[in-house]
């Protein structure tokens, strides 16, 4: 690589297609890839990130906000694009852009529904999130009545997919609890299923658990941090390659001694 002239964040694109490949490898055949881009693609470049992950196949992309998923159409990205965190006060501009809401409450529910039908779509793709355990964002077990008989009120929404979070999935001292919040997901996604009698795709890890819960892959992954670079440990680090590389220019080296100070109020 050259030597920086400025202050440049070196992105190197055939890092993040060997971080693609090696959680491709963790899966099996049939399931799909959410590629995650939010925070400005982990503070690196969302469009340039996107634009390659499609290249590489991902079936989906995920952004945190709707502003940003528009900054991803604006650049011409057609690929499905879920919004992890979106507000009501967005879903207009959110459905002009062929965005993907998760769903995450009965109000938000009820406000997307209100907004669709305003708008006059049928089977719009919806996301539903489900808290197991993060005790974020999500709809709990005892909101499976209200989804079911609004999803029968009118074909306005259409479940595309359930999904849930993991809390700890790097951590190998909380397994318990990461065991028992895939329990509850298929629990609850078995009685939801049931009740609206189709099958949306089902999706529950992160980077960490496409590699410590292959048996939780279900449907679809989402990956964010490993398509990155990191695997959020020792261990697996040496099978990533961090895509990013801030570089620089030395302006000048001072020899000072052992309890002397640098900068403002000696900070
Ligand atoms: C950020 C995020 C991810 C990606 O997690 P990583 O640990 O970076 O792979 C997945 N799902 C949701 C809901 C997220 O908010």
């Amino acid at each position: 690589m050259p030597k920086a002239k400025e202050t440049v964040l070196e992105i190197n694109l055939t890092s993040l297609e060997e971080n693609y490949h090696y959680l491709k490898s963790k899966l099996s055949e049939e399931t799909k890839f959410m590629g995650v881009v939010k925070a400005f693609g982990y503070g690196s470049d969302a469009i340039e990130i996107a634009k390659n992950l499609v290249e590489l196949g991902v079936n989906y992309l995920a952004v945190a906000y709707v502003k940003e998923g528009v900054v991803l159409r604006d650049a011409g990205i057609e690929a499905p694009i879920l919004v992890l965190h979106p507000q009501p006060a967005n879903f207009s501009t959110l459905i002009d852009r062929c965005l993907e809401p998760s769903l995450y409450s009965p109000n938000v529910f009820k406000q997307f529904i209100k907004v669709a039908s305003e708008k006059n779509q049928t089977n719009y793709p919806v996301h539903l999130k489900f808290n197991t355990g993060l005790n974020r964002l999500g709809f709990w077990e005892n909101d499976v009545d209200f989804i079911d008989e609004k999803l029968k009120e009118s074909n306005v929404i259409k479940v595309a997919s359930i999904f849930s979070h993991l809390a700890a999935s790097e951590d190998e001292k909380e397994k318990d609890f990461t065991i028992s919040q895939i329990h509850n997901f298929k629990i609850l996604t078995a009685s939801l299923i049931n009740k609206i009698g189709y099958s949306p795709l089902l999706h529950i890890c992160n980077t960490s658990g496409i590699l410590n819960y292959p048996e939780a892959h279900f449907d679809m992954v989402r990956s964010g941090i490993g398509l990155y670079g990191f695997g959020n440990s020792e261990v697996e680090n040496k099978n990533f390659q961090p895509i990013a590389t801030l570089k620089s220019i030395i302006s000048q080296i001072h020899q000072i001694e052992k309890g002397e100070s640098v900068g403002y109020n000696r900070a």
